[in-house]
């Protein structure tokens, strides 16, 4: 029962930070967040997957979890369905280049290239809206622009090196705080077990599973092109 609540709560919650003029509105204008309540970030890096990024997704709306998807351009067209779905169940779909190049190992024009053929197969997917970056290894050279948000993370468990269950979930709880920002990767399966274990354990927490972006408003922080994120405080 208390599952089935948390997502009317958060839609709530969230309604009621977007009500001009309403209680939890600073005379600034930014977003508060309320005093007690706990937000975090899973992000998922390398999809979509058929198989594995499913049944996340199962497990994410049984919860009432959301998180955010950095997608492999070329992966998309295959995985169309599954994309369409995590746009319908209110994910953050961003972008992780066409072929997980490194983007500070190529010339400018190939990282911009990289992005805007990704960006292109989201737009003919889900229409036009900005799709932000995470950079495959979270880094892009000096002085490239590539016109979106950028967003790294604060919580490794390294998933990829480990693909235990165990692991992976204790690595996160062992260092996840109000405001994190989690790297995992939907490709693997035992990634998949972590993730909702670690969403079992911290809604038992009070902890809010929110997007990026949502992370970000919560923090009254406005996202701008070009620049990386880390957390909540930018
Ligand atoms: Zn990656």
């Amino acid at each position: 029962m208390v599952k089935k609540i948390v997502p009317i709560f958060i839609l709530a919650l969230l309604t009621a930070l977007c009500l001009p003029g309403g209680e939890a509105m600073p005379a600034d204008g930014g977003a508060e967040i309320p005093a007690g309540e706990k937000y975090v970030a899973l992000t998922f890096d390398d999809g979509p997957r058929r198989g594995t990024t499913e049944r996340l997704l199962d497990g994410l709306k049984e919860r009432g979890a959301k998180a955010t998807f950095f997608l492999i351009g070329q992966q998309i067209e295959d995985n169309a369905a599954l994309v369409a779905r995590m746009a319908e169940e209110g994910h953050q779909i961003g972008n992780h280049t066409w072929s997980h190049q490194r983007l500070d190992g190529i010339l400018p024009d190939e990282a911009a290239q990289e992005v805007a053929r990704t960006e292109a197969a989201l737009e003919a997917l889900l229409g036009g809206g900005e799709y932000w970056l995470r950079p495959p290894y979270g880094q892009v050279a000096e002085g490239v622009e590539l016109g979106v948000p950028m967003v790294k993370w604060c919580v490794d468990p390294r998933d990829w090196e480990s693909r235990d269950a165990e692991k992976v979930t204790r690595a996160i709880l062992d260092c996840v705080e109000p405001n994190s920002i989690i790297l995992l990767h939907d490709i693997y399966s035992t990634s998949v077990d972590a993730a909702l274990r670690v969403v079992d354990r911290l809604q038992e927490e009070g902890y809010w599973f929110v997007t990026v972006e949502e992370l970000l408003w919560l923090n009254g922080v406005t996202p701008e092109a070009g620049r990386m994120y880390r957390t909540g405080k930018g």
